[in-house]
């Protein structure tokens, strides 16, 4: 169905404000997108900023706009995880089936690639713009310096609130009547560090893998970047035993690097200096409703749903909220109260859906992931999952190589894991864990 042009204000120029803004040209909008920072693509980064995982959902929102083939000439495919366990020769376990894979994108180019997309589009940028305030009924936003300078107020047909986790517009939704909102900060923080290229530019670990250093109660992380670095993320608790707090000057940092992770210690760019200099981050699952105001106003991305990064999918969450406001639009044409309501009636549940197995994800990927019987566990899946595709898809397969909804894949995760933990009760599973007699057993349990 053919829409009649609006004018219309997305607030946030983020991976998600840019990408809904080429959606929205191409349906023949004028667009403008306000954001508060200066524009990235004018500040010097050495393009060594958080990296991202990007997968199907995300690929799908770009492919629609024929866009996913540029995309991948700035990322690289992770096909397995490296674990790096102490003492043991790092082990790699494949993700999924042959040829899937996860793709290592850094957040700052790839934002700065889809704001120039945006504007080859013929959207209009107002950097340096902050939104201080909005009329939900008249779709009317108020920027300016500060809370209490002047404002400068525009009018719209329709705005959407594409400004993140602590979005204003959200903010302004949450003083009505019946709006639901809650907001959890994990006990863990994260912090950046970067392990260079090889002299020669190569990269100093298996490029093509997602390398993880599982440590129980925190990990280490790195993603490859094009430039021949990793991006390497410590999650590590604020307060305890084992913490941030706990390391208060660079020797303490060094000691703490070579306690636990002595083998990546000296590939660490300025560990010691950089661990200060760059910021500790918290981490947040925000959740709220509704994500709409009638036909004015709509939250897309982390405005309407933050969650914690254990996943890799807060981006292709946000992305997926645009593949479905786009065939909405095609069906329900200039009827945006019916898009609206479907659109936030179709994305909740699955928002909530990645919240609950992105926090559980957090908890396998620093400790399960170390732990013999749930390697075991895993091997099981794996070959069951081999051998009967048709019967098995696993959990994390299906939230990240597939476009099923988010939703499915959490109810038939929990069902396969209940059916696990029987398997994991069979009598000296370690040794039978390969044979037909297991195998039958999980086929009997499916069957049940
Ligand atoms: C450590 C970490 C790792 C992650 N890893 C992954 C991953 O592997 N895969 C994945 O899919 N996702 C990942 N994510 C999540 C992903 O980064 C976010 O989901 C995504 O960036 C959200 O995009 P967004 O555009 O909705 O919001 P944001 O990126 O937060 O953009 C919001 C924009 O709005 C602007 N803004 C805010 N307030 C105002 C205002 N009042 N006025 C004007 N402008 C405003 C901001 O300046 C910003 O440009 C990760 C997140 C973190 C923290």
């Amino acid at each position: 169905m053919i829409q009649t042009s609006k004018n219309i204000a997305i607030i946030g120029s983020g991976l998600v404000g840019s990408l809904l803004a080429i959606y929205l040209k191409r349906k023949g909008h004028a667009v403008t997108v306000f954001d508060r920072r200066p524009d990235i693509r004018t500040i010097d980064f050495s393009g060594r900023s958080i990296n991202l995982a990007m997968s199907n959902r995300g690929w799908k929102a770009l492919r629609k706009l024929g866009l996913e083939d540029s995309i991948k000439e700035i990322a690289i495919p992770l096909d397995k995880r490296a674990m790096h366990v102490n003492e043991k020769p790092v082990y790699f376990q494949k993700y999924g089936k042959e040829g899937e894979a996860i793709w290592s994108i850094s957040r700052g180019i790839l934002n700065r690639r889809m704001i120039d997309l945006a504007e080859e589009a013929g959207t209009i940028f107002r950097f340096n713009e902050k939104v201080w305030d909005i009329d939900l009924p008249e779709a009317k936003i108020f920027t300016g310096e500060s809370e209490k300078s002047e404002w400068k107020e525009y009018r719209y047909d329709l705005v959407f609130g594409c400004d993140g986790a602590f979005s204003r517009v959200r903010h302004k939704m949450q003083r009505r009547s019946r709006f639901d909102y809650s907001q959890d900060f994990i006990d863990v923080g994260y912090k950046e560090l970067t392990i260079p290229p090889n002299e020669d530019g190569t990269h100093k670990l298996d490029k093509n893998s997602f390398h993880i250093w599982p440590r129980g109660k925190f990990m280490l992380i790195a993603m490859p970047n094009i430039d021949g670095s990793f991006t390497c993320t410590l999650f590590l608790p604020f307060e305890g035993e084992v913490s941030f707090e706990n390391i208060k000057n660079e020797n303490e940092a060094k000691d703490f690097f070579k306690t636990y992770f002595p083998n990546v210690r000296k590939e660490i760019e300025n560990l010691s200096k950089d661990f200060f200099s760059n910021p500790t981050s918290a981490m947040v699952t925000m959740k709220c409703y509704p994500w709409s105001y009638w036909d004015k106003v709509a939250l897309v991305g982390d405005s309407a749903h933050a969650i914690v990064p254990f996943y890799g999918q807060g981006m292709n969450a946000g992305f997926e909220d645009i593949s479905v406001l786009d065939e909405l639009m095609n069906s329900h044409g200039d009827d945006w109260e019916t898009i609206f309501s479907e659109y936030q009636r179709i994305r909740k549940p699955n928002a909530d859906a990645i919240a609950e197995l992105s926090y559980r994800n957090f908890v396998e990927m620093s400790s399960k992931t170390a732990n013999p019987k749930f390697l075991l566990q895993k091997k099981i899946e794996k070959r069951f999952a081999a051998k009967y595709p048709e019967k098995w898809i696993p959990v994390y397969s299906r939230v990240t190589f597939s476009e099923r909804p988010y939703a499915e894949a959490l109810g038939i995760g929990d069902r396969q894991e209940k059916i696990m933990q029987k398997i994991m009760q069979y009598p000296d599973i370690e040794e039978k864990w390969d044979s037909d007699a297991v195998e039958n057993e999980i086929l009997n349990l499916l069957a049940e």
